[in-house]
Parts: C-alpha cells; sequence; structure tokens
C-alpha cells in the first residue's frame, strides 16, 4: 500500500487536526483485504463541545460575509478537489472499498459539483420586497440557521459531506460533520481544502465515532439543523432528537425502490438501467431499484441479457481500474446480505445467477439476481443494501402502479418504456421523491434529491437544498401613520 491512509489525527476542529487518544478505539479496514488501514478514536465529549463552539464562533463572522465572497471560498474548493481528483478518489476506495473506476468518476467529482454549484448560487440568495395598500410593503431577508449537524453513512463518504456542507456553507451556517465510523477518512480531506480555500478555522469541522457521538449533536442545544444520510431506523431515532429542541431536519433515508420495464422498452437499456440500479456500488446505493418490475412478455429475454451482461463484470482488487465490482464495505454488511440471499431462496425465490460467498480475504460476494419474486417475500420488502436484484413479473398498468407504490418507503422510481404518454402517466402515479425516465440513479447536483413517506423529509441538491439551510425573516414596514383603537 503506497498511499497514505492514516490521518494525521482523528478529527478536523478549527482549521487543524486534533487528537484525544481518550475516545473510543476505531480501526479503519480496507474491505477488499480486511487489512487495517488506520487506527482513531471516537469523540470524547471535550472534543465534541470544541468542535461545536468553534463552529459557533466561525459562522457568524461567516454570515456576515456577502453571498459573493462565500461562494468564490467554495467555488476556490471544488478546483482543488477537481485538481486532487485521483489522490481524492484512491483514499475513497480504501475508506469504502468501492472500486477506482467509479470513484475517480462520481465522488470527488460529485462533491466538486456541489462546492461549485451552490458556490456559484450563493451570490444570489436574496430576499423579496412585497408591495402591500397605502404605501406599505414589506421585504424577506434570507438568514442562514446556525451550526448545522451533518451526520453521514458509508456508502459516499466524500459525496454525502459535499452535499451537505456545500448548501450548508452557501447560505451563511457552519457545519459539524460525523463521518460513519465505518468510513471516517475522506470528510477530513473535505475539511483540509475549504481551510486551504479560505474558510475561516471553526467553519466545517469533522468529529469521529459511532451513533451515540451522532446522537449527543443531534440534542444539542448549540445546534440548530441535523441533516442525515442513513436508515430508516437511525432516521426515526435523529428526527425524535431533534424534534425535543424543535430543530430543522433533512432525512435522506432508506428505500426500496421499483424500477419498471414495460415490455416494449428498448431492452438493452431497461438491462442497463437494472444494472446501474442494483450494482453499482455493489449494490450500496439508497435510491437502487431494488424491485426490477419486468412485463411478462419480455420477462425471459431481460433475464437473459442480464444473466450475459453479469458475466462481463469484473469483480477484484478496487484499485484496478478495470475491476467494475468491488467488496461490500465490511464483513457485517456482507454477513446481512448473504443472509437476504439465504431468505429469498428459502422463500421460494428462484436464484439465477450469484449470491455467493467468494472465497478470498475482504467482503466479497457475486451479483445476485432473483427472479419470481412475489411482492410478500422478505427481499421485495426490505432494503438489503448490497447486490441482490428482485425480478417480479406483471401484467398491466393499474397493477403494476399499485405494487410498486405498496411500500413504506418512497425514495425513487423508474420507468423504462418507448410510450411517452405512458411514461410520464406511469412517473406522475409513482409515491416517489426522485425519478427516472429510460434512465436509472442518475444524480446531477442541479436536480432536487430526496425521498417521499419513510424515506425523508426535505431535499438535497438544486435550488431545493437552499430552503433547507436558511430561513426567511420578514420585516413589514409602514409608510403612514399607525392607527391604534385607543
Ligand atoms: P445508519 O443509519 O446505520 O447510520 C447513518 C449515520 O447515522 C452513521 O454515521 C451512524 O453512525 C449515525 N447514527 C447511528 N445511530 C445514530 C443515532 N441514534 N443518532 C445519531 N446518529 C446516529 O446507516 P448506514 O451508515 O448503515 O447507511 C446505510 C443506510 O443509509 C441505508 O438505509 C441507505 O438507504 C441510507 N442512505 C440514504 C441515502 C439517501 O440519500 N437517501 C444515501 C445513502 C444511504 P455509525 O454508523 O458510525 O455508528
Amino acid at each position: 500500500m503506497t498511499h497514505p491512509t492514516q490521518p494525521e489525527a482523528s478529527h478536523f476542529i478549527d482549521g487543524h487536526y486534533l487528537e484525544d487518544a481518550g475516545g473510543d478505539r476505531m480501526e479503519v479496514i480496507f474491505a477488499a483485504t480486511g487489512a487495517v488501514i488506520a487506527r482513531l478514536h471516537a469523540a470524547t465529549p471535550a472534543i465534541l463541545d470544541r468542535a461545536i463552539d468553534s463552529a459557533l464562533a466561525a459562522q457568524a463572522a461567516w454570515a456576515a460575509l456577502s453571498g459573493m465572497e462565500r461562494g468564490r471560498v467554495l467555488r476556490r474548493a471544488a478546483d482543488i478537489m477537481r485538481a486532487r481528483n485521483r489522490d481524492l478518489s484512491v483514499l475513497e476506495t480504501y475508506d469504502t472499498g468501492k472500486p477506482l473506476q467509479e470513484t475517480l468518476v462520481a465522488d470527488a467529482t460529485s462533491g466538486a459539483d456541489a462546492l461549485e454549484y451552490f458556490g456559484s448560487i450563493a451570490a444570489g440568495l436574496t430576499g423579496a420586497h412585497i408591495p402591500l395598500p397605502g404605501g406599505d410593503w414589506a421585504y424577506t431577508v434570507r438568514e442562514p440557521l446556525g451550526v448545522c449537524a451533518g451526520i453521514g453513512a458509508w456508502n459516499y463518504p466524500t459525496q454525502i459531506a459535499c452535499w451537505k456542507a456545500a448548501p450548508a456553507l452557501a447560505c451563511g451556517n457552519a457545519m459539524v460533520f460525523k463521518p460513519s465510523e465505518l468510513t471516517p477518512l475522506c470528510a477530513l480531506k473535505l475539511a483540509e481544502i475549504l481551510v486551504e480555500a479560505g474558510a475561516p478555522p471553526g467553519l466545517f469541522n469533522v468529529v469521529q465515532g459511532a451513533g451515540a457521538v451522532g446522537s449527543a449533536l443531534t440534542t444539542d442545544p448549540r445546534i440548530a439543523k441535523v441533516s442525515l444520510t442513513g436508515s430508516v431506523p437511525t432516521g426515526r431515532a435523529v428526527y425524535a432528537g431533534a424534534a425535543e429542541g424543535i430543530k430543522h431536519v433533512t432525512m435522506e433515508l432508506g428505500g426500496k425502490s421499483p424500477l419498471i420495464v414495460f415490455d416494449d422498452a428498448r431492452l438493452e437499456d431497461a438491462v442497463g438501467g437494472a444494472i446501474l440500479g442494483n450494482f453499482y456500488s455493489t449494490g450500496q446505493i439508497c435510491s437502487n431499484g431494488t424491485r426490477v418490475f419486468v412485463q411478462r412478455d419480455l420477462k425471459e429475454a431481460f433475464l437473459e441479457r442480464l444473466r450475459a451482461r453479469l458475466q462481463d463484470a469484473v469483480i477484484g482488487d478496487p484499485l484496478d481500474e478495470a475491476t467494475n465490482v468491488g467488496p461490500l464495505v465490511s464483513e457485517g454488511q456482507l454477513e446481512s446480505v448473504l443472509d437476504y440471499v439465504d431468505k429469498g431462496v428459502a422463500e421460494g425465490a428462484r436464484l439465477v445467477c450469484g449470491g455467493a460467498r467468494l472465497d478470498r480475504p475482504g467482503a466479497w460476494m457475486t451479483p445476485a439476481v432473483f427472479a419470481d419474486v412475489t411482492d410478500g417475500m422478505t427481499i421485495a420488502r426490505e432494503e438489503i443494501f448490497g447486490p441482490v436484484m428482485s425480478v417480479l413479473d406483471f401484467d398491466d398498468e393499474d397493477e403494476v402502479v399499485a405494487r410498486a407504490n405498496a411500500t413504506p418507503y418512497g425514495l425513487s422510481a423508474g420507468v423504462f418504456t418507448r410510450d411517452i404518454q405512458r411514461g410520464h402517466r406511469v412517473i406522475g402515479r409513482l409515491q416517489a421523491g426522485t425519478c427516472y425516465l429510460n434512465s436509472y440513479n442518475d444524480a446531477p447536483v442541479e436536480v432536487p434529491f430526496g425521498g417521499t413517506k419513510a424515506s425523508g423529509v426535505g431535499r438535497e441538491n438544486g435550488h431545493a437544498a437552499i430552503a433547507h439551510y436558511s430561513q426567511e425573516k420578514s420585516v413589514y414596514v409602514r409608510m403612514g401613520a399607525v392607527e391604534a383603537p385607543f
């Protein structure tokens, strides 16, 4: 291993790396080999205090800058990220196990897009002028919330940190970010880069630790808003914790999204969409279309093309750019996913291919495809968060819409058809926050991203994110005399 993976210290606070060896020990494991690649400590209460206090101190001066000045810092950070894309991508691969072929194009690059996008609109964040009867008028001021907490999942550690930090900072907030304990390395690099780009020390701090650290951040009265990317059970806990302080929240949670393939779809595109929506990042993507409904006439042709294309998957060293399927993030995640494969078989689904553990160190398995899956099976109801695709048959439009919506989740949905009216009609009926027509899993920063139902509250990306990191102050201005009744 030639790339440095051990950070200077566990936390990044007030513009510097900081250690407190009193915190619980954390080992970072490279999922591809099982090797320990870094040793860190979780944040103690003293570390958390310093992180929040220094963010509070930085926030006031940052909010007093113009949007143009704040935006300049974010855009400079975007340029630095792009210039260091290869190094940041290699680190992302060590942190998560995802193949370098993916991380080179999907992680630091997407983080840089968020910094550039929100950096570019920072100068345009203005209020409104509202004319009123009698010459009176009102104006609104868009104000920051204060110090926001960001809590991340492990599948996209750079992207998640940037998707939260960029809009938060653009609006004049500061942020204390806690990465997943499984992938603590990448957010530290973002903190370094922001300081290098001119952000005041303390504006973006990173603290390490497990759920308890996230929970302490959530309930701390100095924190104005909590933005979580994680599972639905964690979302419930964080939402409840934030409710005590009537805090703002953004909840980017899990899903069990439908991907509907009508029999007039272009077969190669539909198969490609299903591959992207189930096996990219070894299936560890919240928006994945894991319930693939295929209209009965197309089913066998679909399964045949899928099986053939899966034979071209290159499973191997994620640092080799030819590899396109890496390991699961951890041994624990692998065991959980293999349990679901066993349940699929036990409940009568047909395992078309894959689903086997690979006999090598690290958290490896082959991508699994199940056919003849029915709605009540565990693999069709629960989020697996791994490379397991369930193919379900359907006959007509009303039936598939009803079945697609019969889930507590509502993150994403996709439709493949060549019938343009049907495509939009069906998308219109699907209960999901982020939909795809003849595509799957695109996430450009210009487009709002988020879920409905149990999949979340609020939106990341696009102009929509601004509303979730700022609040409007209304100011009524009377031009004439004040007429009081007595
Ligand atoms: P978890 O819900 O287990 O954890 C998410 C983060 O929350 C971690 O940093 C975790 O800490 C922290 N956490 C855990 N408990 C608490 C608590 N009580 N209070 C505050 N913070 C807490 O999710 P995973 O990391 O396992 O990620 C997978 C999940 O994330 C999937 O459900 C997936 O769908 C979802 N996800 C959603 C996305 C979206 O945008 N909608 C995108 C990506 C993933 P730690 O793990 O370190 O203990």
